[in-house]
């Protein structure tokens, strides 16, 4: 049956595909109150396609991102990993491009600063870029110079026309969230410098197939891309993807590196055609192989229902750990409610009670697994399970065991 509802963000074509149908889930992000439980609570189709054309793997948008983003954003808690992270890239890209006083680096998506901070402290001008007001005001208040937009041609014109344009342009983890992909790639190369670089990460495509990670696909996640497809859209607006590294971070993420085709002072690395020739090995460029990405997740589906009622008939207490988005987008296409998991737990005090949405399981602080012990704790951010057994290591003394159902279930 032919769509003609929705079109690749990309090139254009009817998409007809179907990547993988996660059913109909309400907003990943949409914490509810105890009083929300008696309300209406909007759901969406959560049916991800494929461009037979281009194989962009995507979402059509059923919530814009100035309705998710636009007035207010929680602050991401970060992680003392991920500063690290942020202070590795920052000596990595000095060491090697030589940034100093007279470069500017701009940050699109730039948060509370937190990554910008590293290359203020190396005396590097810096502009961030950010469309929440409540976290750019943070920014500008800790020092990051941030104006509050969103990216796109517009505001890279505007930024343009005041002269400023970027030695490095970084974008993370924005990629996957832009409607207007065209749009907004079009936008950094209006604002790179003639011998500018652009870096992006994202998480990889080829390692969210491999690992099963169908978790990580929810609304407010617009695109998903193989190297071979971001290359594809970079080169439609003039710019060569001349290195990529692969990184452990979200389950398995690609930070590429972007110029202006024109400048010819950086070579294409060797990264890239063994990573292109990894990607057709393993089937991106070839419509058959994402087609049946959906079979094997439908089969873990029925997997982990086989593990949640063998344990209910023996009668075992459920409880979960975490409260990310990816959970919710799990529970709600496995149908998993209080009658298989009791409550969940978080250390985010903005989350403790309140529940789940779609599925009403209501969240806790840490402590309810030591009063109510357990016989399973199910980690749903499975990408910190090892911080998470060890810190709930005491479940052990009741003979309590850890469950991850990504990419398998399986009783740790
Ligand atoms: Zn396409």
């Amino acid at each position: 049956m032919t769509n003609k509802i929705h079109t690749c963000r990309f090139c254009d074509s009817g998409l007809k595909r179907i990547f993988i149908d996660l059913g109909i889930s309400p907003l990943a992000n949409s914490y509810l109150k105890p009083e929300d439980l008696q309300q209406m609570e909007p759901h969406y189709p959560l049916c991800v396609y494929v461009c037979e054309d281009c194989y962009l793997v995507q979402l059509p948008v059923y919530q814009t991102p100035e309705e998710i983003f636009g007035d207010y954003a929680y602050f991401s808690s970060y992680s003392e990993s991920w500063l690290q992270h942020a202070k590795a890239y920052t000596e990595l890209m000095v060491s090697r491009f030589r940034y100093g006083p007279n470069s500017r680096v701009i940050e699109i998506a730039s948060n509370d600063g937190y990554l910008l901070q590293y290359f203020k402290k190396k005396s590097i001008p810096v502009l961030g870029i950010e469309p929440a007001k409540n976290v750019a005001r943070a920014a500008n208040e800790a020092g990051i110079l941030t104006v509050v937009k969103f990216f796109g041609t517009r505001t890279a014109m505007g930024l343009a026309a005041e002269g400023k344009n970027a030695d490095l342009l970084i974008g993370n983890n924005v990629l996957a969230h832009v409607p207007g992909l065209n749009d907004f790639v079009e936008g950094m190369k209006i604002i790179l410098k003639r011998d500018g670089v652009i870096t992006m990460e994202f998480p990889h495509l080829m390692r969210l197939v491999a690992e099963n990670q169908f978790d990580t696909m929810y609304h407010e996640h617009f695109s998903y891309f193989s190297f071979t497809t971001v290359e594809k859209v970079f080169a439609s607006h003039g710019l060569t993807l001349f290195d990529v590294e692969e990184l452990p971070t979200h389950g398995g993420s690609l930070r590429i590196y972007a110029r202006h085709n024109e400048d010819d002072s950086k070579p294409v690395g060797k990264r890239v055609s063994e990573l292109k020739d990894r990607e057709i090995a393993a089937g991106y460029t070839s419509l058959e192989s994402y087609l049946s990405f959906g079979e094997r997740v439908k089969e873990t589906k029925r997997n982990i229902l086989d593990f949640l009622i063998k344990a209910k008939r023996e009668r075992k207490l459920i409880a979960a750990y975490g409260a990310p988005a990816k959970g919710n987008t799990l529970l709600n296409y496995c149908g998993i409610r209080t009658d298989f998991i009791e409550y969940t737990v978080d250390r985010s005090p903005h989350k403790q009670g309140q529940y789940l949405p779609g599925t009403h399981i209501p969240i806790y602080h840490p402590d309810k697994i030591k009063e109510t012990k357990p016989n399973y704790v199910v980690i749903l951010p499975w990408n910190l399970k090892e911080e998470i057994m060890g810190q709930m290591a005491h479940i052990r003394e009741w003979g309590g065991e850890f469950v991850v159902f990504i990419p398998e279930v399986k009783v740790l």
